[in-house]
């Protein structure tokens, strides 16, 4: 690898980078991503709303605008292909008071020009679609369009489709530098240097730090931090659709919606934060609480779960920046991509191939490109009639691993046997869902920890639970093998 020549290198292997790699995969290339994380989408892209936006909300005529309505449409074909879960549950944004009838309204005047497709629903409406939203509410603006994701499942499939189509994947590869010799870029790793024609950087919140190991930038990530309550599936039918407020200036506020999975979120918050910080405390978890359920008064919180945070990449430009350094084209900056970076990625990762990468070097089709994942298993999903057929033809996926979420040894090892296969617990968790549910792993986390270690042939003081040197066991004692 040490003398390789790379055509192309991605820095950031979340949903912007491994769809990125994966629209390259469709020419003959020899493209490589790395990422400092010991997986693929283990930052932002694993700890958002995972709501795909219609696009009502941008500013008409910025970047978000653009991709968050290209990437919508995109998506029904692109969760087919990567076997990832959808629900086309549309959204609702809900005016509470008489004032904010006009702020509706005005952003139905967005929508049309953003070409998105809305409706404007008067109470009665609104309180016939979501019988559970404060009985106060005065309207709604409804867009069908919107929808909601796994995103765990998305950014890992994504990946694994990309290297089953020939891109090589870097785990635990922090950059550190970035120089110059010619025409190729020397990217020096915590692992060793790397040689390519181009680079992309799709670094999320250190993006700006990227590209500054190239030249002097105009622009900087200010990370604001989203805090979330996840409530489990137990609580059916609080609500059936995204639930918003008014937007403001700090963003989309506090949403109510169903995961999936038939989890609710509710969150986030919009705080500055510090690039590293994902903590949670107890005050901004308590104003979300208030003005969530300002919205929807008979959210069961006694339902949490667990608490969690993600870091948008704010970009002092205020819009997505995808473009070339001005010092070279041969360095491609994808950032500032915080919401709605989702939405927005596969028609980010379009534009990036053909508008930027492509009149750069000559592009021949991959022949061989096949779009689509081997389709998964998910027992949680499946009728009792299509559980029995699945066991009929293997007996590892009557074996359950976790009792909350349905989740059987044979979907653990297919995950393990794929090609971007899980290196820890939460890998695990995030491709399975084992661990998802009302235990938190408590039952099943020393089951995920011994299958991975056997898997891996390694001691179970060498699994982690998440990023390199997460270890959870010390050591081990003599009778415990
Ligand atoms: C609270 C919150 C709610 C959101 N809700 C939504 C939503 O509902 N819908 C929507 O469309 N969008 C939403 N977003 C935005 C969306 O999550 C992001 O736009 C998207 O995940 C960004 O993906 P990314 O790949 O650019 O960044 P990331 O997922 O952060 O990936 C960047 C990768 O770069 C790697 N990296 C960084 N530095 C280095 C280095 N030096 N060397 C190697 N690798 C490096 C990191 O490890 C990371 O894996 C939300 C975001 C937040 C925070």
């Amino acid at each position: 690898m040490a003398n390789q020549i790379h055509d192309v290198l991605i820095i950031g292997a979340g949903v912007t980078g491994t769809l990125i790699a994966r629209e390259l995969s469709k020419y003959q290339l020899d493209v490589v991503i790395v990422d400092k994380s010991n997986d693929a989408g283990n930052q932002t892209s694993s700890a958002n709303s995972a709501i795909i936006h219609s696009g009502y909300d941008p500013e008409p005529g910025t970047l978000k605008a653009k991709f968050n309505v290209l990437g919508n449409a995109m998506y029904p074909q692109l969760v087919e292909d990567l076997d990832v879960p959808f629900i086309n549950c549309g959204s609702l944004t809900i005016a509470i008071e008489d004032e904010q009838l006009e702020t509706l309204k005005q952003l139905a005047e967005r929508s049309k020009i953003n070409g998105v497709e809305v409706k404007l629903l008067n109470k009665e409406a609104v309180l016939k679609m979501e019988p559970n939203i404060n009985p106060l509410v005065k309207g709604a603006l409804y867009a069908p369009t919107a929808g909601i994701i796994d995103p765990f499942n998305l950014v890992v499939h994504a990946m694994e489709n990309a290297i089953d189509n020939g891109v090589t994947f870097l785990r635990s590869h922090e950059v550190i530098n970035i120089n110059k010799n010619k025409d190729l870029y020397i990217v020096k790793t915590n692992k060793g240097e790397l040689m390519a024609k181009v680079v992309i950087n799709a670094a999320g919140v250190k993006a700006d730090k990227i590209a500054s190991m190239v030249e002097s930038i105009d622009w900087a990530i200010t990370p604001r931090k989203g805090e979330y309550y996840l409530l489990d599936h137990y609580a059916p039918g609080l609500v059936n659709s995204t639930i918003f407020p008014l937007p403001s200036k700090k963003g989309k506020g506090v949403l109510v919606s169903l995961t999936t999975a038939g989890n609710y979120i509710v969150g986030p918050s919009s705080e500055l934060s510090d690039p590293d910080d994902v903590s949670t405390d107890t005050l901004t978890l308590n104003n979300i609480k208030q003005a969530a359920t300002l919205m929807v008064p008979s959210i069961p919180f006694k339902e949490t779960i667990r608490v969690f945070s993600g870091l948008r990449a704010t970009c002092t430009r205020h819009d997505f920046i995808i473009e070339y350094a001005k010092s070279d084209n041969h360095f491609i900056n994808v950032a500032g991509i915080e919401s709605p970076g989702l939405a927005s990625s596969p028609a980010i990762a379009e534009y990036v191939v053909n508008e930027l990468v492509k009149p750069l070097m000559q592009l021949k089709k991959n022949e061989k490109f096949n779009p689509c994942v081997k389709k998964y298993h998910r027992m949680f999903y499946l009728s009792e009639e299509e559980k029995l057929e699945v066991i009929k033809k293997d007996a590892d996926y009557g074996m359950m691993i976790c009792n909350c979420e349905h989740i059987s040894l044979g979907e653990i090892k297919d995950a393990l046997s794929r090609s971007c296969p899980p290196v820890s617990i939460k890998g695990v968790k995030r491709r399975t869902r084992a661990g998802f549910g009302k235990c938190q792993g408590g039952f099943c986390q020393p089951k995920v920890l011994m299958l991975l270690a056997e898997h891996y042939g390694v001691s179970p003081t060498k699994i982690p639970l998440n990023d390199d040197g997460s270890y959870i066991i010390d050591h081990e004692i003599k009778e415990a093998k």
